[in-house]
């Protein structure tokens, strides 16, 4: 007979390992019913009820929402500057909170459900300060690199390889978004002319995504980068 924690030769009487003290299996010994015939299973870390961290969570959210919107009723008798609040508040708990509820956020959806929340939160600013930027500027801003974002998420989730395709492609992308952002700030700002700022980050992000798409393809580049910085 052997311990079944450490392994030592046990003699037949034996009721505890002399060498670890795990109780001993032999079937043929009467042992109360208490004591397990096994080492404890050492159980799995106690996991954290989720349902109730995003009631708190919830809550959390709720709580300065109705005190701000209590707070602007009673003082002006209508929503004013609690809205402002109201709607950063529920942007932030759409993006960080929503998809907790799932038990496999799928980031697919919930990236362009953040995006969409901004959107429209800036429409009610826009709509609420008569500020007639959301059309013309906000919304293809937003649209835009919701869009890059979204296509990268999408790419990463669905293409096993090609991760440095696809945020080579994603900044050069981006960069390309750069003199439309330029353009549309010139429209819809009233601004004399188009000074050409955005040609900066448009170079630095076309240089960057050519290195990474440069590293996809060169295989002993990507192989020196890797063992430089010990990726
Ligand atoms: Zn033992």
């Amino acid at each position: 007979m052997y311990c079944i924690n450490c392994g030592v030769k046990l003699a037949d009487t034996e009721k505890r390992c002399p060498l670890c003290g795990v109780t001993v299996f032999h079937p043929e010994l009467d042992r109360p019913d208490s004591e397990p015939l096994y080492p404890p299973h050492r159980s799995p870390l106690p996991q954290v009820n989720s349902r109730s961290a995003q009631g708190v969570l919830t809550a959390a959210f709720l709580l300065p929402l109705l005190i701000t919107l209590l707070c602007d009723l009673q003082i002006n008798r209508r929503v004013t500057w609690s809205g402002f609040v109201i709607g950063a508040l529920l942007v932030g708990y759409v993006i960080f909170v929503l998809p907790l509820w799932f038990r496999h956020p799928n980031p697919v959806i919930f990236v362009p459900c953040g995006f969409a929340a901004v959107g429209v939160y800036l429409l009610y600013i826009d709509l609420a300060v008569g500020g007639k930027w959301f059309l013309s500027f906000a919304f293809p801003v937003v649209g835009g690199i919701g869009l890059i974002v979204t296509a990268v998420v999408v790419l990463l989730r669905y293409l096993r390889r090609g991760r440095l395709y696809i945020f080579g492609g994603a900044a050069i992308a981006l960069g390309a978004f750069m003199p439309l952002m330029e353009f549309l700030i010139c429209v819809t700002f009233h601004r004399p002319r188009f000074v050409g700022w955005s040609l900066y980050p448009l170079i630095a992000l076309v240089l960057l995504g050519g290195t990474l798409i440069f590293l996809a393809i060169c295989r002993p580049a990507r192989e020196t980068m890797e063992r430089k910085f010990f990726l």
